[in-house]
């Protein structure tokens, strides 16, 4: 059955103080977090931040050189990978190419001794929706496809949890997002708690309930996707996360729900629980789709800090949107993304412009990061 062992419940995996090094190289440092039982994690980071090494050591396949994992009230940091309630799907699916797809499935559970797989297979195929494929030899399907019964593989063995590292990452961009709204889909009909490991933002918003960003060997910033997009606490997760302008400013100080913070002469408020630096210099982040443009004395829909002196150095129009680079009267180049509703025609380069945004959207970075 696809459904879990009722006894199972409320285990949560927690990882507390997990630091693997390598030599005097620490790939991951003092990682602390908990996935609730259940739940869509998604831990993401540029190459090399040390996301599969956490992976690998939640599956076994490596040792911490500190702390301590477990689920619910069980240890498991020592405990040999096949003695874990948990099963990994790698980006390389690693079928086995001589077997067909139910034997494929089939496998996990003929290794544990189980005489009768039939039905479990086809529960499998069904849940993956190859019902009618389970004859067929890997090489005939597709890479999506390929995928599924992967999937399939590991789920039938009806683990706690389920690791999947980059497993879409061998797949053209459109399967890719199929795939996702797929893998989604089945993450919700089993209520398995799954850990996916990716570099691709996009892919971890998609899916996930909560987002870890990873840099360096170390968690920058976790949450629901929604909130680290609009509330990102440092610079990185505001790269990382799609695209955002960061203007310089001086922090004036907090002034009842919001901070002041004086931008190239203009005061702007930002509301307090988005403010994640203590005074001084600071960068004051906006989203370009949040940025609204008009041409100079036009009025713009929602004024809230209004930028004057504008000029438009760039257009790209790109179907539901036009993104436009804005060079300030200080020099910077600002990014507005405005959705083409067709109310009024797209500017053109060298159009005097004002900016504005609505102070609810801004967010409040220490300014010791880098901006890029
Ligand atoms: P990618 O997306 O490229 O796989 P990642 O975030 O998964 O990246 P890891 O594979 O976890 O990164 O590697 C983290 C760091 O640890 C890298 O700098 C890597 O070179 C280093 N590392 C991993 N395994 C070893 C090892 N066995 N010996 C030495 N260094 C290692």
């Amino acid at each position: 059955s696809t459904t879990q062992d009722p006894t199972s419940a409320g285990r949560d995996l927690e990882l507390r103080a997990v630091t693997k090094s390598y030599g005097a190289f620490t790939a991951v440092r003092s990682l602390d977090l908990v996935v609730p039982q259940g739940s869509f994690f998604a831990l993401l980071g540029p190459s090399g931040c040390g996301k599969t090494t956490t992976l690998r050591m939640v599956a076994g396949l490596d040792t911490p050189t500190a702390g301590t994992i477990s689920l619910g009230d069980r240890e498991i940091t020592y405990d040999k990978p096949y003695k874990r309630p948990v099963n990994t799907v790698f980006q390389n699916y690693a079928l086995f190419p001589h077997l067909d797809i139910s034997e494929n499935v089939a496998f996990g559970l003929k290794r544990r001794g189980v005489k009768e797989t039939k039905k479990a297979v086809a529960e499998m195929l069904a849940l993956v929706e190859l019902e009618s494929q389970g004859s067929k030899k890997p090489y005939q399907l597709s890479g999506g496809q390929q995928q599924r019964v992967a999937l399939a593989r590991a789920l039938i063995n009806n683990p706690e949890v389920l690791l999947l590292d980059e497993p879409l990452g061998a797949l053209d961009l459109k399967l890719r997002r199929g795939m996702q709204i797929e893998l989604k889909r089945i993450q919700t009909e089993v209520g398995l708690t799954f850990v996916h490991v990716t570099h691709d933002q996009e892919e971890a918003m998609t899916m996930a309930d909560t987002v870890a960003v990873m840099n360096a060997g170390v968690i920058e910033q976790m949450g629901a996707p929604s909130e680290l997009y609009d509330n990102p606490a440092t610079t990185f997760v505001a790269n990382f996360l799609g695209q955002s302008n960061l203007l310089a400013g001086d922090i004036l100080g907090p002034d009842g729900d919001v901070v002041k913070v004086s931008v190239q002469g203009t005061t702007v408020s930002i509301p307090i629980e988005r403010c994640h630096s203590e005074g001084g210099k600071g960068w004051v982040g906006v989203r370009p789709e949040k940025v609204m443009i008009a041409e100079v004395g036009g009025e713009i829909d929602a004024p809230g800090n209004r930028f004057e002196g504008g000029v438009v150095t760039d257009v790209s129009f790109v179907g539901v949107s036009t993104q436009y680079l804005v060079r300030m009267p200080w020099g910077q180049e600002l990014m507005v993304f405005e959705q083409n509703t067709g109310r009024r025609p797209i500017l053109a380069v060298g159009t005097p412009v004002d900016l504005s945004w609505r102070p609810e959207y801004a967010f409040l970075l220490d300014a010791s990061q880098d901006a890029k």
